[in-house]
């Protein structure tokens, strides 16, 4: 059966000059969404219409809730714009909700795009009301407090939508560029990665494994967790970096307390190949101010002078229970906290360098011997696996 759903957008009704270009990616996504079923998306006057024939609702739904650029869809049954054709369909939806147990108080609003209807916008709505109320004595008319809306638009057809769900916001992806994400088993990564999806960001990930220190359960959880990114971000690509060698360089080359920084330095410097390799315009981590050593603003300010691509750190403001919030809510947690180590906490140390002066700690950074040769047989090794 053929079923419609009316798409509204959210921060792209905001675009002027380029709204365009919004438009036509957010359709693409959706289109790009629904391969494998049949289906048409359609922009008419700012608005976005879903059809398809054999996708059932259950899936609609998963799609477009986590499709950024979408503030809310609605199931929309159309038909001719004569008062009984409306009245039918509206009926429709007051038994759906009825059955559903959304409450009995409904109010019906009426938009008339069409001006040359004879009857004017209330005109519709209130026979529409009363023909609800009359098809259902159990419901009532609460126009301040209703349950549910009956929504009547009438443009080139008639529209009549009532449930709507909520969609995942932002804007689509794609249209800020593309990121790499450094992907760590950890909580905040993926929630980062999310974060920038939602800026409209095409999300590329990377992760850095140190075999034989962290195990095959540590890649598959970090493997889990880019495939519970990956609707997010339409797809996402992971390269796996084999970083042992890179490490031990380190460990032997370094102060202990010292490790951790150039471990993330060579990280991000790394994760700049990968960027420049794939066409991505900015590098993303999980970092937070202040929630390890590593990450306070001279930590930071060391760790970032290695690239020159901005790093965006959506999560730097935010605390630990918040971030463990998004997390949650995306069904990431459970995967985040399976219990293996990864290869920071394996080789952090006892008492990690808390304000790193900038001058000392690049000038070892550079005088590690081999350094650039670990970090290029490193990339050019790295492994590839779309989710
Ligand atoms: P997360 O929960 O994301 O692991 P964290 O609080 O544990 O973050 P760190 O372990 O200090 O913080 O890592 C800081 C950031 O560095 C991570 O958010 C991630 O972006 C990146 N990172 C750390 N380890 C790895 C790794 N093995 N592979 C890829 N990225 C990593
Ligand atoms: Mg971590």
């Amino acid at each position: 059966m053929k079923e419609l759903y009316l798409i509204k957008i959210g921060e792209i009704s905001l675009k002027k000059g380029n709204k365009k270009m919004f438009e036509r990616a957010l359709k693409n996504n959706i289109k790009a969404k629904f391969r494998g079923y049949q289906n048409r998306v359609t922009i008419k006057s700012g608005r976005y219409y879903l059809e398809t024939e054999d996708c059932p609702h259950e899936i609609v739904s998963q799609k477009l809730s986590s499709t950024f650029g979408i503030k809310g869809f609605y199931k929309t049954h159309f038909c001719g714009k004569s008062l009984e054709e409306v009245q039918q369909k509206a009926l429709l939806i007051a038994r759906a909700n009825l059955n559903d147990g959304r409450g009995v108080k409904f109010k019906v609003e009426t938009r008339r795009i069409d001006k040359s209807l004879e009857l004017n916008s209330y005109g519709y709505s209130s026979e529409v009301g009363a023909f609800l109320l009359e098809s259902c004595p159990e419901l009532s008319v609460d126009v301040r407090n209703p349950d549910w809306i009956v929504h009547v638009e009438l443009r080139e057809r008639g529209y009549v939508y009532g449930y709507g769900e909520n969609g995942a916001g932002g804007l689509p992806v794609g249209t800020a560029g593309k990121g790499v994400l450094l992907l760590s088993g950890g909580i905040d990564s993926p929630v980062a990665g999310y974060l920038m999806g939602k800026r409209g960001v095409k999300l590329s990930a990377v992760y850095f494994h140190t075999p034989p220190y962290t195990s095959d359960d540590a890649l598959t959880k970090v493997k889990d967790l880019a495939a519970g990114l990956s609707p997010w971000s339409g797809g996402i690509k992971l390269k796996i970096v084999n970083f042992t060698e890179v490490q031990m360089l380190i460990n032997k080359s370094v102060p202990p307390e010292a490790t951790t920084l150039h471990t993330r330095a060579s990280m991000m410097a790394i994760a700049q190949k990968i960027a420049e390799e794939e066409g991505a315009g900015a590098l993303i981590t999980g970092e937070a101010l202040s929630q390890v050593a590593s990450q306070t603003m001279e930590s930071l300010r060391f760790t970032g002078s290695v690239v020159d691509l901005p790093v965006l750190r959506p999560c730097i403001g935010m605390d630990k229970e918040e971030i463990i919030l998004i997390s949650r809510r995306l069904n990431l947690f459970e995967t985040s906290t399976r219990p293996f180590d990864d290869c920071c906490t394996l080789f952090s140390p006892v008492h990690p360098l808390i304000r790193p002066d900038f001058k000392t700690i690049t000038e070892q950074h550079r005088e590690i011997p081999e350094l650039e040769t670990a970090l290029t047989k490193a990339f050019q090794e790295k492994e590839e696996i779309s989710l």
